[in-house]
């Protein structure tokens, strides 16, 4: 049979941040996100989201544009569908060329993306990540923003010298606030005190407090202390969850669909998480609308049961490039929809565009 003739587009856009987001690793001003456009017939959106530099990870804008030429050619030769075997590595180009391909297949086939992942169309209540700033009063003042607008919860991230006190001083305000750490992978069991510290003000979660692959380190953490430990960077993939598994090192693990290479993964390593106990929830880059709103769908999933750190696009951006634009509700829940992506505004922050026929 003569297939619809294929072809794909990459735009690599680059929208600027209303103030910089701060962690432990470095600060960011702009986000960079390639959005891969596939046609078949009917056009899929996709969105391939490292952070700039090597912020989070290793793979950056330029390295995962790079691997996207790679792979683009391969799928519109093979007609392929499982974008894992094209490449080693390269999750970010993963996800956004197989958020491509599914979001084209959903709309082909006129299905909602949570009805494909076979899950409901739940309310999805959102929680606000909030940096690191140079005082508490700056950081009160954020808190109380998007306390007021609805988020279902608060993370605030750390790092040595700014851990205890700004949650102590958060509690004292908001004694009953959902609140949880990120410490991007800042602190090492030395610490362990600080963490006893911290066990006191009733948080969710500490987020990633050790290194990436001290899965021994947090899995001792996760002994000494009462609040549960949650893993980020390590659940890198289907083995590293299966060594946090083995270890006790987490119970709870963030799953973001660009770390692990796509959709596809970040199911199977929630269905995975669930059958061995470990709650879950959706974390984020954050991404522009394409990427955010794949993840709300993701966050219907049953044992996603902590809120995602998908947020309404206003609170990064003054110009996202989808619509509608993804927003929380007055009583901070995101639903599951469909988004299209605005030609203008694309051409409007696109800074280059590759085609491949
Ligand atoms: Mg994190």
């Amino acid at each position: 049979m003569m297939g619809a003739v294929s072809s794909i587009s990459l735009h690599w856009v680059q929208v600027p941040l209303h103030e910089p987001f701060r962690i432990s690793s470095g600060a960011v001003a702009v986000k960079i996100a390639i959005l891969v456009e596939y046609r078949n017939g009917v056009t899929g959106w996709g969105e391939a989201s490292p952070m700039a530099g090597a912020f989070y990870s290793a793979e950056t804008p330029e390295s995962t544009w790079r691997a996207l030429e790679r792979m683009a050619p391969a799928v519109l030769r093979d007609d392929a569908t499982d974008v894992d075997r094209l490449v080693e590595g390269e999750p970010f180009a993963k996800a956004g060329l197989s958020g491509a391909l599914v979001d084209r297949e959903i709309r082909a086939r006129g299905i909602p993306l949570w009805q494909w992942l076979g899950s409901e169309p739940r309310p999805v209540p959102s929680g606000v990540a909030i940096g690191l700033y140079d005082t508490v009063e700056e950081l009160l003042e954020r808190v109380e923003r998007f306390v007021a607008q609805g988020y279902r919860r608060v993370k605030i991230k750390i790092q040595p010298g700014w851990d205890v006190e700004p949650v102590r001083r958060i509690r004292e305000k908001f004694p009953h606030l959902p609140l949880m750490t990120d410490a991007n992978a800042a602190y090492a069991l030395r610490h362990l005190d600080i963490f006893r510290e911290l066990d006191r003000f009733g948080l969710m979660m500490f987020e990633q407090p050790f290194g990436r692959h001290d899965l021994e380190g947090m899995a001792e953490l996760a002994r000494a202390v009462r609040t549960p430990v949650c893993a980020d960077e390590s659940a890198e993939s289907m083995a590293m969850l299966e060594r946090i598994l083995a270890l006790g090192s987490a119970s709870i693990v963030n799953i973001k669909i660009q770390r692990v290479g796509g959709i596809r993964n970040a199911k199977r390593m929630h269905d995975r998480a669930q059958q061995a106990g470990l709650r879950c929830w959706v974390g984020t880059m954050p991404e522009l609308g394409v990427a955010s709103a794949e993840a709300i769908h993701l966050a219907t999933l049953p044992n996603f049961v902590y809120p995602t750190d998908v947020e309404s696009s206003s609170r990064w951006y003054s110009g996202d490039i989808v619509e509608p634009a993804i927003a929380i509700d007055g009583a901070g829940f995101l639903r599951a929809g469909a988004i299209e992506v605005n030609r203008e505004k694309l051409e409007k922050y696109r800074m280059r565009r590759a085609d491949f026929e």
